[in-house]
């Protein structure tokens, strides 16, 4: 086994990109022999992205009411959770937000709303003032995740100097209708087709643990190579309270690292990034995840729950050897 994956790494450092079936073979390693996985995915992550960790910050810019089921999602309005409601905050409230996120050494922020969409032009006239606000500070690259788009929004948040649209397919095609029923999976393809159409760069990803296999896992990165997003956040399901996920078990923290693993082989060169749902989820071998093959890590509060301190997570970086990257812009 050693000797196929050091051959399937260097293949892949030469510019090969592994089959659906080699993918598959890669899941199939367990126990023990996850170790000398780890060994190759920290090569790969070392070659792409040297010693450089992107650290990314978000504000939940706008909660709570959201047309849509999302199962494990705690700002649907089809839920009963504690999650917070409020409408859009003040454009000087995204750009306080944003220069906290500069301290915690965070190369991209991120302003997400929820909902499908935004409800008015209003509504993406103050994003936009904020995010020339941001940019005008020069140091924290701006993202956004305000539900579907289309081509025009598109172009106007670039204008506006997004660099980054992040819109999840949440899972595999194949397992959504598990997930999701108020919307259609193509829906979301379109928007991040219209992104990249304008020339942002697309950050997205899933949600594990909500019930899919690994394979199904497999087939959504498969979707997000072919549709060449430039990173992935990976989340790992934190069972709402009062969400139709509420009772589903938290994932094992090897399969955790085994996921981040497969995705960085399937998904060499592209930023993978560690999101909700790591401290529950991974809890002692937290740390582990940039063994894994990740490159990147959101530090400080998630949309609806608190997290650990940015401070700790910058320590965690000291400990390994490993340091923030710049924001490029
Ligand atoms: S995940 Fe997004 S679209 Fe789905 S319910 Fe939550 S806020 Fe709405």
């Amino acid at each position: 086994m050693h000797r196929n994956l050091s051959k399937l790494t260097q293949k892949i450092l030469d510019g090969y990109r592994i089959s659906q079936q080699e993918a598959e073979q890669l899941a199939k390693i367990n126990g023990p022999d996850l170790m000398f996985l780890f060994a190759w995915t920290s090569k790969l992550r070392r070659h792409f992205f040297g010693g450089e960790i992107s650290l990314c910050s978000i504000i939940n810019a706008k909660s709570g009411l959201c047309s849509e089921n999302c199962a494990f999602c705690a700002q649907s309005s089809h839920h009963k959770t504690d999650a917070p409601i409020f409408p859009l905050v003040e454009t000087e409230q995204i750009v306080e937000s944003a220069c906290q996120s500069e301290g915690h050494g965070s190369e991209c922020f991120g302003i997400i709303t929820s909902g499908s969409s935004l409800s008015s032009d209003d509504e993406l006239e103050r994003i936009c003032a904020a995010v020339r606000k941001i940019v005008k500070r020069g140091k924290v690259s701006p993202s956004c995740s305000l539900g579907f788009i289309g081509y025009r929004t598109a172009v106007k948040l670039k204008k506006a100097g997004v660099v980054t649209y992040h819109h999840n397919l949440e899972t595999a095609k194949s397992f959504f209708p598990h997930i999701c029923t108020t919307h259609a999976y193509q829906d979301d393809v379109e928007t991040i087709k219209a992104a990249k159409r304008a020339g942002l760069k697309v950050c997205s990803g899933g949600v594990f643990g909500l019930g899919e296999t690994m394979s199904q896992r497999i087939e959504l990165a498969f979707l997000l190579r072919d549709l060449d997003v430039d990173s992935v956040p990976i989340n790992f399901l934190d069972p709402v309270p009062g969400s139709v996920l509420q009772h589903a078990d938290y994932l094992v923290p090897l399969e955790c690292l085994h996921t981040i693993a497969v995705y960085r082989f399937i998904l060499p060169d592209r930023k993978i990034t560690v999101c909700g749902g790591r401290e529950r989820n991974l809890r002692e071998l937290q740390s582990w995840i940039f063994a894994a093959g990740a490159n990147g890590m959101m530090t400080g509060d998630y949309l609806t729950k608190k997290e650990r301190s940015p401070q700790a997570d910058k320590q965690l970086l000291i400990d390994l050897g490993l340091r923030p990257a710049a924001c490029p812009h």
